[in-house]
C-alpha cells in the first residue's frame, strides 16, 4: 500500500512539471537559431568564385559557372550548384566563406528518405529551402523566403 501511494505520487508530480517531451511529427520542432541546417542557396548572389566547394571538408559541392548573359556585364553567373547530401556534415564552412551569402544555414533538417539518389539536392530545390533561415542572413531575403528562425 505504501509502495502504491509514493508510486502515485510521483506520477502526480510528474503531471504538474514542465512536458520535455514533443509531439514530433506532428508538432514540427522549433530549432534554435544557428542550428546548422540544410542550406538555401540564392542563385542571383552567387558569383562563381568557388570558395564554398575549395572550403568543403568532404567535397560534396558541385558548381559550375557560365558567362554572364548581360555583355555590359563582366564575370561569369552561376549555372549549375549541387550539393550531396550523403556526405555534407552541415559543418557551416561553406556558408561562412560565401563572400555574398549566396549559401546560408536554415533550421531544416528533415531529410530522410529511402534512396541516397534522393539526397543528391539540385539548385532549384537548394533555391526552394527558403524557410527557417538563420535570421543573420534572412535580411536580404524576399519576405516569402522569411521563415522566422529566432
Ligand atoms: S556544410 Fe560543410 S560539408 Fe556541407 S556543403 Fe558546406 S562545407 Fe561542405
Ligand atoms: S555560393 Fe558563395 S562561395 Fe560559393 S561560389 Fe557562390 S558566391 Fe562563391
Amino acid at each position: 500500500m505504501k509502495g502504491l501511494a509514493k508510486g502515485l505520487g510521483v506520477t502526480l508530480k510528474s503531471m504538474t512539471k514542465e512536458k520535455i517531451t514533443y509531439a514530433y511529427p506532428d508538432v514540427p520542432m522549433a530549432m534554435p537559431d544557428r542550428f546548422r541546417g540544410v542550406q538555401h542557396f540564392d542563385p542571383d548572389k552567387c558569383i562563381v568564385c568557388n570558395q564554398c566547394a575549395r572550403v568543403c571538408p568532404t567535397e560534396c559541392i558541385t558548381l559550375t559557372g557560365k558567362p554572364n548573359p548581360d555583355p555590359e556585364k563582366k564575370g561569369k553567373v552561376i549555372d549549375t550548384y549541387d550539393i550531396n547530401f550523403e556526405i555534407c556534415i552541415l559543418c557551416d564552412l561553406c556558408t561562412e566563406v560565401c563572400p555574398t551569402e549566396a549559401i546560408v544555414m536554415t533550421n531544416n533538417f528533415e531529410l530522410a528518405t529511402y534512396s541516397r539518389d534522393d539526397l543528391f539536392k539540385n539548385m532549384k530545390w537548394l533555391n526552394e529551402n527558403n524557410t527557417n533561415v538563420r535570421s543573420e542572413n534572412s535580411k536580404n531575403l524576399t519576405p516569402a523566403a522569411k521563415g522566422g528562425a529566432n
